[in-house]
């Protein structure tokens, strides 16, 4: 049985008796057809509304392709009573009615600007967005769009629900005429302004949209994607943007003309920052490794270098930079370890030098109660659980032992 639908008539209605006159149960949820309803099924766009049927949570609203009834979603196994009241949530229905009637201002502002038909339509709890024929739009017509959809909302003009047949259609500037059911149509007309045939929950009069803002504007394949909100929305979007900008004005000490400037001044400048960072770090390690070279030991040809680091004045990157330093000169080997809450070894040597680290470094490692580490013969790295200065030291002597022991 088909559900009588009263929201096409009258959208402000919140409150309705109504009969159950089917239970539709699909697996573990259950439905409710009454014989005339106040919610809208997801269609055209617009999501549903949510509400009660004798305080029982209403959680979707769909239709029945095949006799057109509307079915309500409910949150428990059933509605006992079939004499029923309902509730819609109106801060949801709302909502949907200053979306969907600012869409319909907007579409009809885009095409007095920019003659840009809107080619879909949709509204979600987070966004609303029209797609536009994108070659139609140049970049000033989004102002002007906007700028035409708020007089239109400023003008409070009626918007009015008429019902019309097919052919009466053709007679009246519709943009397009969709098929009607069983050749009705319902079209909502803003006074000397749009007629457009539609389903949707709408406003009595442009006024209560409020405001429309666009705030994004994207690409859909051609397709030119235009984001805005309107009321509440618009009024949440600016709250939120207002805050963001007082902060960043607070912060950074600036109008909020100049926040744009001043920021980029500041990425520049960490920019120049981080450059002259790596400039002095490359001086330094340089510095480092001149140092270590100098205080080597010497065993025939080969300089043997080992320098334990606490955590306080290293780090693995730190360590494999100053080896990889180090080992750029002729025959030399470095033993690098770090200590603290977790310990690393790095043994490296030059292409010239003799010593297999990656043997060098297992009985290092086992010292320090590392199962894991391992590399080649010019380079092998690995870490351990928390290790002092001292235990490191002995890991790395060790190493030193036995390599002094080959050559
Ligand atoms: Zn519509």
């Amino acid at each position: 049985m088909t559900t009588k639908r009263l929201y096409y008539e009258d959208a402000y209605t919140t409150r309705f008796k109504a009969r159950i006159v089917e239970r539709v149960r699909v697996e573990n949820d259950t439905a409710v057809v009454l014989d005339k309803s106040y919610f809208y099924p997801t269609s055209g766009g617009q999501p549903f509304d949510k509400g009660f049927i004798n305080d029982v949570p209403v959680l979707d609203v769909t239709i029945r392709e095949k006799d057109g009834a509307l079915l309500h979603w409910i949150s428990k196994g059933d509605i006992w009573s079939d004499d029923i009241v309902a509730d819609i949530d109106w801060a949801r229905r709302f909502d949907h009615m200053q979306q969907h009637t600012g869409q319909h201002i907007l579409s009809q502002a885009f095409i007095r600007v920019a003659n840009a038909e809107t080619l879909s339509f949709h509204l979600s709890d987070e966004t609303v967005t029209i797609d536009l024929e994108a070659t139609a739009v140049q970049p000033e017509h989004i102002e002007q769009a906007e700028f035409l959809a708020n007089q239109v909302i400023w003008q409070n003009r009626p918007v009015r629900i008429r019902a019309a047949t097919t052919e009466e259609a053709q007679q009246l500037p519709l943009r397009k005429i969709p098929p009607g059911r069983d050749g009705r149509l319902r079209l909502i007309e803003i006074e000397d302004f749009d007629i457009t045939a539609c389903g949707g929950t709408h406003v009595n009069a442009t006024g209560e949209v409020g405001l429309i803002k666009i705030v994004k504007l994207g690409r859909v394949g051609t397709n030119l994607r235009v984001e805005f909100c309107c009321g509440r929305r618009a009024l949440q979007d600016y709250r939120q943007k207002n805050s963001v900008v007082n902060r960043l004005t607070a912060v950074l000490t600036t109008g909020a003309d100049e926040v744009v400037d001043s920021v980029t001044r500041l990425q520049e400048e960490v920019k120049e920052a981080r450059r002259q960072i790596k400039r002095q770090q490359t001086s330094l390690i340089q510095l480092e490794a001149d140092n270590l070279l100098a205080q080597g030991k010497k065993k025939n040809a080969t300089t043997i270098i080992t320098r334990v680091y606490a955590d306080a004045e290293s780090d693995a990157g730190h360590l494999r930079t100053l080896a990889s330093r180090l080992t750029k000169e002729d025959n030399v080997v470095a033993l690098l370890g770090l200590a603290g809450e977790k310990c690393i070894l790095i043994f490296s040597r030059s292409a010239n030098a003799p010593g297999d680290m990656n043997q060098l470094i297992k009985p290092s490692l086992q010292m320090l109660g590392s199962a894991s580490g391992g590399g080649t013969a010019e380079m092998a790295q690995g870490g351990g659980p928390a290790a002092n200065g001292e235990r490191v030291e002995q890991a790395i002597a060790r190493a030193e032992r036995l390599l002094l022991g080959q050559l």
